[in-house]
């Protein structure tokens, strides 16, 4: 009788000590909230489209010599005129000095008003990511082309979700959010690069995963090879498409 009295003892004190670490044990609000470091301060531009205080404005309108150059680091040979930098045919693409791994990139660009060509012939040109995988540019408004390779694609390998195109003569906006491959030692991708695209504000690439560079012929994965950061290269398709407001935020 004893023994059972003291068992039962035990086992009272057993579990109020239990209840009383239960008590300590639970979860408050303040456990779960992270202070510092503080997030960093920026100022946001007027308009969504304007330069945060932490972009690099790599075209601002005017001054396209400061960062750009030409395929072979000479001064670039498209025109800059009235706010916007226009492709001059067969002068060849343009590229940025600095390279870049992961970012948030806005461009914004305009196909000729005149209307000349159709499929892949009308208002082509191209932003391409570490200078190997392209964001098509092209004038798809009212014009068929093949879909992964129309406006808003990631060229021959991912067609928009929506065709997002104004009218040719209008401006548009690209942003883009890249996250640079990581590779494996024997150079295949550890992980991909990934891709997230918004077209005139519409969500048009949901970071879809990259296959490899950019082929106009053959399969992409052929070409992974092992690389660091690269250039944002714009294309000259030897359409006069223009380009302005051009900045980047490095991720
Ligand atoms: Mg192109």
């Amino acid at each position: 009788m004893r023994t059972k009295i003291v068992t039962i003892l035990l086992i009272f004190i057993a579990v109020a000590v239990m209840a009383q670490e239960d008590e300590s044990m639970k979860m408050i609000p303040e456990m779960t909230e992270i202070w510092d470091p503080e997030v960093s301060k920026i100022t946001p531009g007027k308009a969504t489209t304007d330069a945060p205080s932490d972009a690099i404005v790599l075209f601002d309108g005017v001054n396209l010599e400061s960062e750009w150059t030409n395929d072979n680091g000479e001064k670039p040979g498209w025109i800059v005129a009235d706010g916007c930098v226009t492709v001059s045919k067969g002068t060849g693409i343009i590229k940025t000095k600095r390279v870049f791994e992961d970012f948030q990139l806005h461009v914004e660009w305009r196909s000729p008003s005149e209307v000349i060509g159709e499929s892949q012939g009308r208002g082509n040109s191209g932003v391409f990511l570490q200078g190997i995988y392209e964001v098509q540019v092209l004038d798809n408004y009212n014009n068929r082309t093949y879909k992964n390779g129309q406006a808003g694609s990631l060229y021959k390998q991912h067609p928009p979700l929506v065709n997002a195109c104004k009218a040719p003569g209008d401006w548009q906006t690209y942003d883009i959010i890249y996250t640079a491959p990581r590779f494996n030692d024997d150079g295949t991708f550890f992980t991909p690069p990934t891709v997230t695209v918004l077209h005139n504000g519409v969500l048009v690439q949901n970071n879809v995963k990259l296959r490899g560079p950019t082929e106009y012929v053959g399969i992409p994965e052929y070409a992974v090879k092992k690389h660091g950061p690269g250039s944002i290269i714009l294309q000259d398709h030897g359409n006069p498409v223009s380009y302005r407001n051009i900045w980047i935020r490095e991720l």
